[in-house]
């Protein structure tokens, strides 16, 4: 799954409206940040298998320090226990804890069955990566359903929060149909340093225009109360 991952993120926002909304899509993609540098640190592997899935060419080998449930859920504690010490804004650390979480259900939902328990364990996936139309319908509507939950939690202050904003889901759109139509990678490398350059751009694009957007009541009505009071990171 890709951009389901990122609507999560999206979506989170409604949830956990002072927390900036590249931490919020950080959480639900956090296995997938790590991965690339496992992968490059050897720690994790992955081949290449045209005839893996219909909608993949990856074979994911062995990747249960990103990908394990196990794994996931102490990355999950490790991401909302630090953003907590920092903020103190409970909110905000729940929700980060569930979408980083979240990753291993919907990779489950999508892959085939290569997701594990724990390090070592027997391996699951319901395989919706073997139809090309089903995933997309999925995805899409997942996408489209988490933008329109953030639109209406936040409004744009001015031309950043609106343009970069749009730019970046019309983007992410692209990027993930534009995948279809890529051939598939030669090795590791290939897989590994385009993931690592892309999060570096669209982690800090979705901090910028979320600095621009300011909350509207939508977004306030569903605030989880938060005991502390908490500061703006
Ligand atoms: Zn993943």
């Amino acid at each position: 799954m890709f951009i389901g991952h990122f609507a999560v993120g999206f979506a989170s926002k409604k949830f956990a409206p002072r927390a900036n909304l590249a931490v919020l899509i950080a959480a639900p993609l956090a296995s997938d940040i790590l991965w690339p540098f496992f992968l490059l640190f050897g720690w994790e592997k992955v081949r290449i298998d045209p005839a893996n899935t219909r909608f993949t060419p990856l074979d994911l080998v062995w990747f249960p320090w990103s990908h394990s449930l196990l794994m996931t859920a102490i990355w999950a504690t490790v991401f909302a226990a630090l953003y907590y010490a920092i903020t103190r804004y409970r909110a905000g650390a729940w929700v980060i804890w569930i979408g980083v979480v979240s990753h291993w259900i919907l990779d489950w939902i999508t892959h085939r069955p290569d997701m594990p328990l724990y390090p070592g364990s027997a391996r699951y996936g319901l395989s919706l990566w073997n139809s090309i139309p089903g995933t997309m319908i999925v995805e899409l509507s997942m996408f489209a359903f988490g933008l329109w939950l953030y639109a209406r939690a936040t409004r744009a202050k001015d031309r950043i929060g609106r343009y970069a904003f749009f730019a970046y889901a019309a983007l992410l759109l692209a990027a993930y149909v534009g995948d279809r139509f890529s051939s598939p990678p030669s090795g590791t490398g290939d897989i590994a340093w385009p993931a690592i350059i892309a999060e570096a751009i669209l982690l800090p694009w979705a901090w910028w225009f979320d600095r621009h957007r300011e909350r509207t009541d939508q977004s306030a009505r569903a605030v989880i109360p938060a005991i502390s009071p908490s500061t703006d990171p």
